[in-house]
C-alpha cells in the first residue's frame, strides 16, 4: 500500500490543479486518472469548442469579406481539417500538461479509482492510502427521461465534437451555454439549427437583457428558438429525428443535441459507503470544500458551484493550501467570470440586475450601446456594456454583449472584485480604438460625464 499526503481522484480541471499546488508546496501527491489526464475541460469540453468556433469565425469572416473590401469565396468546411486543427490543439496543450504533471513529481496513475475507505483510493487492485483525500470526479452530459443518445442521430456535446460532417439541420434541446455554443458553431458552418428552450430566455442564468441580445443576435443570423416550452418526446426515422413540445410543435432535423445539462459523476465510486453527505449526486462541501469527513475533499464539477474550469482550478488550488495549512481565503462565487463564446459572446460578473434586487439593493444600470464604440464599428459588431451598480455604492455586476467581449472580462472583475465605485473607474484611460473603451465610458457615463454616449 502506497502512502500520500494526497490522493486525489480525477485528473481534470479540479483535480490536476490540486495536485500541481499540492505537489509545488512541499506535499506528496498521487494523482489517479481513469481517461485522459485534462478531463472534460481540454478533451470535451472548453478546448475543442472553443476551436470549432474559431472557425466557424473564420467561415463568418470568409462569407462577409466582401463588407470589408476583401476579395475572398466561402467554399465550405472541411469537416476532417478542421478536426485536425482542433485535435493539434488538444494534443499539444495535453502533453503540455503531461510535461508539467511530471515536473512537478506528482504519481500520476492510469485507472478507474474507487473510495474503499475514508483515506483509501483502490485502483487495479493497487491500493493508495492519504492524510487526505479529495474527489475530482467530474461530470457527464445529462439526457431526459426516455430520450435515448444514440451517438448519430441523437447525441451529446461529447458526440457532437467528433462529428467528420456538418448536418444539415440539427435541433439543439437546450438554449444554455453549451447548447447557445453549438449553435452558433452548426450556423456558422451552414446547418439550419433550432434551439428548444424549456424556459423562458437562452443563456437564462444571465441577466435577462445579454439573453434579450442574443436572441436578437441569433435571430438576424437565422438561428431559430423556441422558448419557454417544454420537450415531450422525440421519434427517430429514416428522414431525421422528430421532436414534439408541450405546446403541440413539432420540429424535424437531421440531428438532435441533447445540451440539457451535465450531472455529478458520483454513482458506484463509494462515496456514499463513506458516509459522504451528498444531493442528487453532486458532493456536498463547505466553503472550503470540505465534505461532512474530515480529511476528504470535493471540487469541480461534482460540487454544486458553476460548472466551469476556472472554479474547478481555483477550487483545487484552494485545496491543495488548506491542507497544507495555509487557511486560503474561501472563493467568492459572485466574482466569478462567466463567457457564452458564441457569436456574438455573453460576458458577466457580479450580480444581474434581478439578483441585485432580491439581495436588497438599491440598484442603478447604466447601459453603454457598443454603437458608440470605435473597434466595435470596425469589428461592425453590435452589443453592450451595462453595468450594474449600488446607488452612490460599487459595482455589483457587469454584462457584456458582441463580438470578443469575453476578452474584457479581464477589468471587469478587477472592477467587481476590488469593489471599485463607477468613479474609481472613470479616470483610467483606456486605449483608444479598443472595446476596452467601451468599459471606461459605461463607467464614465455612470460617474455622471459621459464622453461619447447620446442622451
Ligand atoms: C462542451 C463543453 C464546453 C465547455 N466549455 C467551457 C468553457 O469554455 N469554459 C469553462 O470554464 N468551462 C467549460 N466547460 C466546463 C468544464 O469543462 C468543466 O467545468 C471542467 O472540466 C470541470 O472540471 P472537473 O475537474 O470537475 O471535471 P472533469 O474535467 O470532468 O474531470 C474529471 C476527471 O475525472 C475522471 N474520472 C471520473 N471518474 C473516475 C474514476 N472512477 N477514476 C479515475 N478517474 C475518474 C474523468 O475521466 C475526468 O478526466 C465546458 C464543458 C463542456 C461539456
Amino acid at each position: 500500500m502506497a502512502e500520500f499526503d494526497v490522493v486525489i481522484l480525477g485528473g481534470g480541471s479540479g483535480g490536476y490543479a490540486c495536485a500541481l499546488r499540492a505537489s509545488q508546496l512541499g506535499l506528496k501527491v498521487v494523482l489517479i486518472e481513469k481517461d485522459k489526464l485534462g478531463g472534460t475541460c481540454l478533451h470535451r469540453g472548453c478546448i475543442p469548442t472553443k476551436a470549432l468556433l474559431h472557425a466557424g469565425e473564420i467561415a463568418d469572416n470568409t462569407r462577409d469579406a466582401a463588407e470589408f473590401g476583401v476579395k475572398a469565396e466561402f467554399k465550405g468546411i472541411d469537416m476532417p481539417a478542421v478536426n485536425q486543427y482542433k485535435d493539434g490543439v488538444i494534443s499539444k496543450l495535453h502533453k503540455g500538461l503531461q510535461g508539467l504533471v511530471k515536473s512537478r513529481a506528482v504519481t500520476y496513475v492510469e485507472g478507474a479509482g474507487k473510495l474503499v475507505a475514508k483515506d483509501t483510493v483502490e485502483v487495479n487492485g493497487q491500493r493508495y492510502t492519504g492524510k487526505n483525500v479529495v474527489l475530482a470526479t467530474g461530470s457527464y452530459a445529462r439526457t431526459l427521461p426516455g430520450l435515448e443518445i444514440d451517438g448519430k442521430q441523437i447525441v451529446t456535446s461529447d458526440h457532437a465534437l467528433h462529428l467528420d460532417y456538418v448536418p444539415k439541420s440539427v435541433i439543439v434541446l437546450g438554449g444554455g451555454v453549451i447548447g447557445c455554443e453549438f449553435a452558433s458553431v452548426w450556423k456558422s458552418f451552414g446547418a439550419d439549427v433550432t434551439i428548444i428552450e424549456a424556459l423562458p430566455h437562452l443563456i437564462a442564468l444571465e441577466d435577462e437583457s445579454s439573453s434579450k441580445q442574443l436572441e436578437r443576435a441569433f435571430r438576424k443570423r437565422g438561428i431559430n428558438f423556441e422558448l419557454g416550452s417544454k420537450f415531450t418526446g422525440a421519434t427517430k426515422s429514416a428522414g431525421g429525428v422528430t421532436v414534439t413540445l408541450e405546446n403541440g410543435k413539432t420540429f424535424t432535423a437531421d440531428m438532435l443535441l441533447v445540451a440539457v445539462g451535465r450531472g455529478p459523476t458520483s454513482a458506484n465510486l463509494g462515496y456514499e459507503a463513506q458516509g459522504i453527505a451528498m444531493d442528487r449526486g453532486y458532493v456536498l462541501v463547505d466553503n472550503k470544500c470540505r465534505t461532512n469527513i474530515p480529511g476528504i475533499f470535493a471540487v469541480g464539477d461534482l460540487i454544486p458551484t458553476l460548472q466551469l474550469a476556472h472554479v474547478g482550478f481555483a477550487e483545487g488550488i484552494l485545496v491543495a493550501e488548506e491542507i497544507a495549512g495555509y487557511n486560503p481565503r474561501p472563493i467568492n462565487y459572485d466574482g466569478v467570470p462567466r463567457v457564452t463564446y458564441s457569436e456574438p459572446e455573453v460576458a458577466s460578473v457580479g450580480l444581474t440586475t434581478a439578483a441585485a434586487k432580491a439581495k436588497g439593493y438599491d440598484v442603478v444600470e447604466l447601459n453603454y450601446d457598443l454603437a458608440g464604440n470605435g473597434k466595435a464599428q470596425i469589428l461592425k459588431t453590435a452589443g453592450s456594456v451595462k453595468l450594474v451598480a449600488e446607488k452612490n455604492g460599487p459595482v455589483l455586476g457587469i454584462h457584456m454583449v458582441g463580438a470578443r467581449v469575453g476578452e474584457l472580462l479581464a477589468e471587469a472583475q478587477l472592477i467587481f472584485n476590488w469593489q471599485a465605485d463607477a468613479e474609481d473607474v472613470a479616470p483610467l484611460i483606456h486605449a483608444h480604438p479598443t472595446l476596452s473603451e467601451a468599459m471606461g465610458e459605461a463607467h464614465l457615463a455612470l460617474a455622471g460625464k459621459p464622453l461619447h454616449a447620446h442622451g
